[in-house]
């Protein structure tokens, strides 16, 4: 080829927003709202303070493997930090970046006195005995505990971790102070010190939001009906009480596969099914069903509770729910988002609908520090309540001001971190 000789055309890949994209793209319309300057930006999109850490494990075979570890801190204005571990093997200092920063508004919004926080390893815990996972749990937790305490960061279960991991990393903590630390970590096993409520409460706030926002869209919950995607701790439980309530669960999923039935989903059997086989997949009480075919049934609420950036500007169109109520964290792109604002579908954002787990973390922290525990109806009524409070100050926030629920309950919680920010100042 000549110099004069035209170059090929090069194919322009068109970059794929991740999860910190589209946080620090949310945050950057709620600072637009806010009219704060381009310095307040920078220090709220940036966390204060991040670890990485290796995480050796020896097999139960006598081998070594290696992870990596992250814990992230993304502001610590309003209090200690708090946030989930996930154990995933797409875990990136990107995603728990993102989720850290969302803590941040979920506990502004919701009112709770913590920073934003949020830990992973990259693991696949399906792979690994009862024993490997305590082995990484151990490890991860001694390689950041110069940065985890009760005053400091407070972990709790996400994606792939559960009571049982809060309960090795509380001992793990506690051998290596001297001492029993309770308060290190949020939904332990009740016997240690858990608040009751804890194990359901995301799913319960997920309920509570779900309902209002069908009264606020003038649905009946009688007959409703619903698709919930991922079903796990938040979906599983989140499915029963919306059934329960009398919504028609049509169909669920899990990273194999989902499953439809438009009668409504029979929980007490699939779940039995889900506990002998670790799947929905194969459940002969219902047809089956493509993954992300779930996304895009003809119902009139839509629960994503798995992962992130599922719902993108590449399937946002055929989504036809008339109300989708982020179980999950980070589910729905901002050109999704603005996909169904044209369509005229409901959207209730993560840092509102999923804020019940960290809302009752809050409670078992406060019950821990008191050396007091509450009943199961107290926890339960406490959650209904905030929950709802929160719900009706975001509907009106958001109508005041022409925003969405995500722009309203993002400008609320922003403004309240930025406050507390200013009025401590700047050190030194
Ligand atoms: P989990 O590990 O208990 O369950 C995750 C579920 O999602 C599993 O059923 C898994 O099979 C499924 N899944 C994974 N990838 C999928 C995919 N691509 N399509 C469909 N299903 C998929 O996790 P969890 O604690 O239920 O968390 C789910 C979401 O809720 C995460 O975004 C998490 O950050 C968020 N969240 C959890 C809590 C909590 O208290 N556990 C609180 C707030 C938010």
């Amino acid at each position: 080829m000549t110099l004069l000789e035209a170059a090929p055309m090069r194919a322009i890949a068109t970059p794929i927003a991740t999860p910190l994209d589209d946080a620090r793209s949310q945050l950057a319309s709620a600072i637009d709202v806010l009219g704060y300057g381009s310095g307040l930006q920078s220090l709220l999109s940036t966390p204060r303070r991040e670890m990485t850490v290796a995480v050796p494990l020896r097999r139960d075979d006598g081998s070594t493997s290696l992870f990596t570890g992250y814990r992230v801190q993304h502001n610590l204005s309003r209090g200690p930090a708090k946030g989930g571990l996930r154990y995933s093997p797409g875990v990136t200092l990107d995603e728990v970046r993102a989720l850290a920063m969302w803590m941040t508004w979920k506990c502004a919004l919701i009112d709770v006195p913590f920073g934003g926080a949020k830990g992973g390893v990259t693991i696949d815990p399906r792979q690994f005995s009862q024993a490997e996972l305590e082995r990484v749990t151990r490890r991860y937790t001694s390689e950041i505990l110069p940065i985890i305490g009760p005053e400091k960061d407070i972990p709790a279960p996400d994606m792939g971790t559960d009571e049982r991991t809060m309960a090795w990393i509380m001992d793990t903590y506690s051998v290596n102070v001297g001492y029993t630390v309770p308060g290190i970590v949020t939904g332990k096993p009740i016997s240690l010190g858990g608040s009751h409520g804890r194990a359901s409460a995301t799913s319960r706030g997920v309920t509570h939001i779900a309902l209002a926002a069908l009264r606020h869209r003038g649905i009946s919950q009688h007959g409703a009906t619903a698709a919930v995607q991922g079903f796990g701790k938040v979906g599983h439980d989140a499915a029963v009480f919306l059934t329960d309530a009398g919504v028609r669960v049509v169909a669920v999923s899990d990273q194999y596969g989902a499953v439809y039935n438009r009668n409504g989903l029979d929980f007490t059997r699939l779940s039995a099914y889900v506990a002998a086989t670790g799947r929905v997949v194969g459940y002969d009480g219902a047809e089956p069903l493509d993954g992300d075919a779930l996304l895009e049934l003809p119902v009139d609420l839509l629960v994503p509770a798995a992962v992130e950036g599922v719902l993108h500007e590449g399937n946002a169109a055929r989504v036809s729910a008339r109300i989708i109520v982020e179980g999950a964290n980070g589910p729905t792109s901002p050109a999704a988002d603005r996909i169904f604002s044209e369509n005229g579908q409901l959207v209730v954002p993560d840092i509102l609908a999923n804020a019940g787990g960290v809302l009752v973390s809050y409670f078992e922290w406060v019950q821990g520090n008191q050396a007091y525990w509450w009943n199961a109806d107290e926890v339960e009524h406490k959650l209904e309540e905030r929950m709802l409070g929160a719900w009706q100050q975001v509907v009106e926030y958001a109508a005041a001001r022409d925003l969405s629920l995500r722009a309203a309950a993002t400008v609320l919680a922003v403004e309240r971190v930025a406050e507390a920010h200013l009025l401590r100042g700047l050190y030194p």
